[in-house]
């Protein structure tokens, strides 16, 4: 594997013009990171400064526009994740969306007292799902972390059962990227009776969804990711239609009413998806949502999915290739098919080799505890040059060597 091969893959490459449309300088450090924060889209730099301007020009008239933007950002992502319209909404963070959705389904399941979900998945997931837990009087069961999407279905088949309410899981694994195959997961929890709430957080921009075709119950993501939309930009939500008048969502707002204007005095919800609202929606993050889609929606699912596959296979041919012989081992899965959009590398030095990786200003990169480093290209704009590039300047930085002593701190 030589350089020129990559350049090869470049010029071949049908979505290689949608890196214009992004805000990328020339030197400095690769990113690898767009998984963790995607990089601006022009569109969305424009959008935002004219979600300022109707601000400024329309004040407290633009809501007459802006009032509908969850939901009407929230069909359009829907046609990007296989949901029909009037199932997603763009509202809040993933966080919140997630604590929302989970407290409905054991809300609605009041004799089913177990929730599980994976040991190794994304904290702030766990930690909403052990809040809820607590508060409840539920258990928590947390499966082992697998690296695989089969004995991940055959653990969780081991415990479901008739006290069963919620299983809440991660599409792609935000540190291995192991991917799962949904239809299959919701369909062993269907069987036992409960509901499954999936997080599509390094899935959506980047690998296929197909919500409604998975017979998925519940699912939250983020924006900010593959999706483009800029740090904090609002979270998204799918409610099933078959769900989401049996569920109650527990943070009663107004924007979740039935008649916000009414300000009557008791709450009561919205019919369908509208009663997932809370409040005052971010109306130049929705902005900002909705130009990132654009973009996503003209490079088109399929081919960013084609994309990912080939960057990500190169990245774990460089890796076999440079960083095996170092000692490192790839903490992924090896078949595209596998996996989402990113590739972890372990090495018991992952931690000072990162951060090694940033000072001297070659490869952004995250570091995942206790031992990895995640390599996150974005189809659209993250080229297999840059892969090649990534992975040399790795193996050229820990042939130079670095500090390694206030890593082991970290390394656990
Ligand atoms: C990034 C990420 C989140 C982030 O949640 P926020 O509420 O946006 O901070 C949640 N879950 C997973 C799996 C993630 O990867």
């Amino acid at each position: 594997m030589d350089r020129g091969a990559a350049e090869a893959l470049d010029r071949a490459d049908p979505l290689a013009a949608f890196r214009d449309e992004f805000d990328v300088p020339g030197g400095g450090a690769l990113y690898m990171d767009g998984n963790s924060l995607g990089r601006p889209p022009a569109a969305v730099i424009a959008a935002v400064s004219r979600a300022v301007e109707e601000w400024r020009t329309a004040l407290v008239g633009g809501w007459a526009s802006w009032v509908d933007l969850p939901e009407a950002v929230g069909d359009r992502l829907g046609r990007l994740l296989g949901a029909g319209p009037g199932q997603m909404l763009v509202c809040d963070s993933t966080t919140v969306n997630l604590y929302k959705l989970a407290s409905a389904v054991v809300a609605d399941r009041p004799r089913r007292a177990t929730i599980i979900t994976e040991a190794g998945d994304f904290p702030t997931d766990r930690y909403v799902l052990q809040g809820i837990a607590e508060a409840t009087g539920r258990r928590l069961v947390l499966l082992d972390p697998e690296p695989d999407g089969s004995s991940l279905l055959a653990s969780l088949e081991a415990v479901l059962d008739s006290d069963t309410a919620l299983v809440c899981l991660s599409h792609v694994h935000y540190r291995s990227a192991r991917r799962v195959d949904p239809a299959a997961v919701t369909a062993a929890v269907h069987r036992a009776g409960g509901l499954v709430l999936w997080d599509l957080a390094h899935s959506a921009g980047a690998v296929p969804v197909d919500l409604d075709g998975w017979d998925v119950d519940l699912a939250v993501g983020c924006t900010y990711k593959y999706l483009n939309a800029g740090p904090g930009a609002p979270g998204f939500l799918y409610v099933n239609r078959k769900v989401q008048d049996r569920l109650r969502q527990p943070i009663w707002g107004w924007f979740g009413n039935a008649d916000q204007f009414q300000m009557a005095p008791d709450y009561r919800p919205a019919p369908g998806v509208g009663s997932y609202l809370t409040g005052t929606p971010s109306v130049v993050g929705l902005q900002a949502v909705a130009a990132a889609l654009e973009v996503i929606e003209r490079a088109g699912v399929a081919a960013l999915w084609e994309k990912s596959q080939r960057l990500t296979d190169l990245l774990v041919r460089l890796i076999d290739d440079l960083l095996v012989p170092i000692g490192a081992s790839l903490a992924s899965p090896p078949n595209a098919g596998d996996r989402g959009c990113h590739v972890s590398v372990a090495h018991p030095l992952a931690w000072p080799w990162c951060r090694a990786l940033v000072e001297r200003d070659r490869v952004v990169a995250d570091f995942r505890t206790p031992d990895a480093i995640r390599l996150g290209p974005a189809p659209l704009y993250t080229r297999f040059v840059d892969c090649y590039d990534a992975v040399e300047a790795m193996r050229e930085v820990f042939d130079e060597g670095f500090d390694t002593s206030s890593g082991r701190r970290r390394v656990t």
